[in-house]
């Protein structure tokens, strides 16, 4: 299947619109052959066009254009003949509807800042975007749900990431340029990567205080945090709790992520240097489906571990599961689900899987057939049951049936790291390769966002330490334009 797009208004939302129902789809400049499959978006000035040919079928919608409209509502226009084009030709009924942005539950809290009455909001999901009632009651139960934590926020607040780019090995739909621990050359990077990352936490540290920041939350993620050994998993964490006293912070994560790196000595280092939730990240409890992934360890492994991580104290625990692996079926996600569930942990987040286009499952072509991705998501009603509420959403490009992620927690149990950045209220430092630091206007409701990015590769990232260090002093400048302004 290819996209074709011609004028201003067919850009990339009627893009991204097709590939709502075509997800492999490719963009081309060049109308193909007649016998290939087609999506066609034309906006000229004077009217629409927009076509599916699939298998030799043609079908096709045509409407007046009007001259008077915005170039935004154009493109809603014509985005939405597009859609309704695909979905009646198809017969799917995408759950989201026409909503291309990631952050739904986002407009919620926005047009409640903008005055919208509820009812407002409603149909802008309903209507607008065509959302199931399902997915609208989700991000509205969500949004009820932040509401209180976000109004919280204070304009100086921010948190602090340190990421770890190494992997015991590699996922088969991971796209993350994390490095497998398995060969000497990456061993061998990993201790100066260490002495590096904990240079630009100290200066992270002397920043926060010129910048009279207050820091909330920290999280350690990755990579797999605890694929470093012992002693610098204790050095990293020594170093962020004397940096950011753990006693004054609102929670302290680490992504203990996988049982075949993750044992009781590194559980103690966390639990010792104040770590107060951690992730055991299964994906799956199905041996087989571990195997197609590429991971190196049996689900009783991961029991085992979490077993342990209990016994040392560990009292908030996420765990990890993944709708539509590889030879994965309804059943069998079930299955994982409901194991999750007996474990009782505090947190268990239900990604979808996404085909990153870097990933060995893309690149491979492993992708399977996944028709039963939907009925997996919707397996989610165990949790509910089981006393978990769902807190915190988010969408990713490629996702499966253009689904969704979902954080669940019991009561009180919300991570505030994930609310923060992905309702994007406070400034987020991140220090380590492939570190994206993004700093929020201080007390202007999404105000400015800008961005410092880190070498991507712990090569780059070693190599050029003072570069990443010099990169950092945006930080000072970024917040000098608010401080000067008061
Ligand atoms: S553990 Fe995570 S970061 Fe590492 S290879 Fe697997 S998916 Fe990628």
């Amino acid at each position: 299947m290819q996209i074709v797009l011609r004028g201003a208004a067919a850009g990339y939302e009627a893009e991204h619109t097709a590939r709502i129902f075509f997800p492999g789809a490719e963009l081309s400049h060049t109308l193909p052959p007649e016998e290939e499959d087609l999506v066609l978006a034309v906006a000229h000035s004077r009217a629409y066009l927009v076509l599916l040919r699939r298998g030799g079928v043609t079908c096709w919608q045509t409407a007046p254009a009007s001259a008077s409209e915005q170039p935004r509502d154009q493109e809603y226009d014509l985005c939405r003949m597009l859609y309704g084009l695909l979905r009646r030709a198809t017969g799917i009924r995408p759950p989201w509807g026409m909503m291309t942005g990631v952050r739904p539950v986002r407009i919620i809290h926005d047009m409640r800042a903008e005055g919208a009455t509820e009812e407002e909001i409603r149909r802008r999901f309903l209507d607008h975007f065509d959302c199931t009632p399902e997915r609208w009651n989700r991000a509205l139960q969500i949004a009820d749900l932040q509401r209180p934590i976000l109004e919280q926020a204070a304009p100086m607040d921010c948190s602090v990431y340190a990421g770890i780019p190494f992997c015991p090995s590699r996922c088969s739909y991971c796209s993350f340029v994390s490095r497998t621990v398995g060969d000497k050359a990456t061993r061998a990077l990993m201790e100066p990567y260490v002495d590096c990352l904990c240079r630009e936490l100290q200066a992270t540290r002397r920043t926060v205080d010129a910048c009279g920041l207050q820091v909330k939350t920290l999280y350690i993620g990755g990579g797999t945090p605890t694929s470093l050994n012992a002693d610098q998993l204790r050095r990293l964490m020594q170093c962020m709790a004397d940096n950011f006293d753990p006693a004054s912070l609102q929670e302290f994560t680490v992504e203990a992520g996988r049982p075949d790196c993750t044992d009781e000595e590194k559980l103690r280092i966390l639990k010792e240097y104040g770590a107060t939730r951690i992730s055991i990240n299964p994906q799956t409890f199905s041996d087989e489906v571990l195997r197609a992934i590429g991971r190196r360890h049996t689900a009783q492994e991961i029991l085992d571990c979490f077993h342990t991580a209990r016994r040392v104290g560990h009292d908030n625990i996420n765990m990890d599961l993944i709708a539509g692996l590889p030879g994965d079926t309804v059943e069998g996600f079930r299955r994982s689900l409901r194991t999750a569930i007996s474990l009782e942990p505090e947190n268990i987040t239900v990604h979808t899987l996404t085909l990153k286009r870097a990933s060995n499952l893309v690149v491979e072509h492993r992708a399977a057939a996944y028709d039963d991705v939907a009925a997996m998501v919707e397996s989610c009603e165990l949790l509910e049951q089981a006393g978990y509420r769902p807190y915190y959403l988010y969408r990713q490009k490629g996702t499966l049936q253009n689904l969704e992620n979902v954080g669940w927690c019991k009561p009180g149990y919300e991570c505030l790291y994930n609310i923060y950045i992905m309702e994007e209220v406070h400034t987020i430092l991140s220090a380590g390769a492939g570190g994206s630091t993004k700093l929020v206007a201080p007390g202007v409701r999404h105000g400015r966002i800008e961005r410092i990015f880190n070498y991507k590769y712990p090569t780059e990232y070693i190599d050029r330490f003072d570069t990443v260090l010099s990169r950092k002093e945006g930080v000072n400048h970024f917040y000098a334009q608010y401080l000067c302004n008061d």
